[in-house]
């Protein structure tokens, strides 16, 4: 089935919006996705039909609301193929998800433990893990990128020995855009003895995902980056590993049975997941993964590499503009800089013809530092976006450098 853009446009009231009366052209879904109507009126439908806290009411709202609750997660154990359902915890994204894991793993290291991450994190997969080193006297060992901004894999796997407890990565890196080798990676890791975290913040909309698979312990992701709603993510852990990790929150919903001195924990996945969750949240997400994953994935894939391809071309065409990220594999991610402007200049010279990207460090600050910019300007694609707006923006790039010179 050819894939149909427009198609996808229309299930995406927001595209149709102006600002300052010129069309949006929405680049910056590294950021956050927009959402298609349905998973509006999922949200809108649970707050209007079925409002209810889940799982002790003794009501038909209460059923109602915990069967769409519970149905989610089902949604989401299949689009990643969890082993089991009770293997989906739900979070408020990928931040709080790793630091679960962290929090956790902060306890279980020792002094003299090493954790390994790489140079292309996001802060929340790399600060979490240098707050539980530092706590633990573990070492925290940074895996070096190469110049095209790919992993060193040589380098990686020097770093790995019968110390690494914990190996932690990105699916796909938010700054450059580059996809790791996740199986690769996760063998390798898994050859020392370590656990194994994937923060798939940036894989998760890009793609299936298969988490049996890729072999890796736990898997992390936000819903807003995958057309669903924020304050609701996920982590995926193997059911061995999530059954006995440490406890994240106490509190109700995550205990069995509790006395004045003391308390036993719930089950998975209730153990990790205390108090009264993001319902409308998880159903929203439910509804966006069922969306996502009904589409055929291979031909978003072609369409979001179309349009990386003809935005590399254009860019590598662009006098005065160096492109930061250029692994041969990619997602839609175009990281600049100019010789004109601060990217800060460039994002606020762009709003004002109606096309949004992002600029500055992407919460990526030792990247930038290691690369030497001080931040870029980044466009990044989603299955709603054209050729067409690859072509605007560049035309939009000619006038900021008008503008700068
Ligand atoms: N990791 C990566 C690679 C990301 O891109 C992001 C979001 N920018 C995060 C983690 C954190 O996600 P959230 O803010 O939704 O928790």
């Amino acid at each position: 089935m050819a894939f149909d853009v427009a198609a996808i446009r229309q299930q995406f009231p927001i595209l149709s919006r102006e600002v300052d009366g010129k069309p949006l052209v929405y680049l910056d879904n590294a950021a956050t996705t927009q959402k298609p109507q349905c998973v509006i009126d999922a949200i809108v439908d649970y707050y209007t039909q079925c409002n209810s806290n889940v799982h002790r009411g003794a009501h038909r709202l209460a059923d109602e609301a915990t069967q769409r609750y519970e149905g989610a997660r089902d949604i989401i154990a299949g689009f990643i193929n969890a082993a089991a359902r009770e293997e989906v915890i739900w979070t408020s994204g990928t931040t709080e998800a790793i630091n679960i894991v962290a929090h956790g793993l902060g306890q279980l290291l020792k002094a003299g433990d090493e954790v390994v991450v790489t140079e292309m994190e996001h802060h929340a997969n790399l600060v979490t893990w240098q707050q539980a080193c530092k706590q633990s006297g573990a070492i925290l060992r940074v895996a070096p990128i190469t110049e095209l901004g790919e992993l060193d894999l040589q380098a990686f796997e020097s770093l790995l020995s019968s110390q690494t407890k914990m190996v932690a990565f990105p699916h796909v890196s938010n700054s450059l855009g580059t996809i790791n080798p996740v199986k690769q990676l996760t063998a390798k890791a898994k050859a020392v003895g370590a656990w194994v975290l994937v923060d798939g913040a940036q894989g998760i909309a890009h793609g299936a995902v298969d988490v049996q698979d890729l072999g890796c312990d736990f898997y992390a992701f936000s819903g807003h980056k995958v057309f669903g709603p924020t304050g609701i993510g996920v982590l995926w852990g193997k059911a061995s590993l999530l059954a006995e990790w440490p406890v994240w929150q106490t509190g109700g919903e995550m205990i069995s049975e509790v006395s004045y001195q003391d308390a036993r924990w719930n089950v998975l996945p209730y153990r990790l997941e205390a108090g009264t969750p993001h319902i409308a949240g998880a159903i929203g997400l439910g509804e966006a993964i069922r969306w996502f994953s009904q589409l055929d994935l291979e031909a978003v894939a072609d369409h979001e590499r179309a349009l990386i391809q003809r935005a590399t071309e254009l860019a590598e065409a662009f006098e005065g503009l160096t492109i930061v990220g250029n692994a041969p594999d990619k997602t839609g991610v175009l990281s600049f800089v100019m010789n004109e402007g601060h990217p800060a200049d460039i994002g606020f010279l762009l709003d004002r013809q109606g096309i949004a990207i992002r600029t500055g460090h992407h919460c990526a600050e030792p990247l930038m530092n290691r690369l030497g910019v001080p931040g870029t300007a980044r466009a990044s694609f989603s299955i709603y976006n054209t050729l067409d707006e690859v072509e605007a923006l560049f035309e939009g790039l000619k006038k900021v450098r008008m503008m700068l010179a």
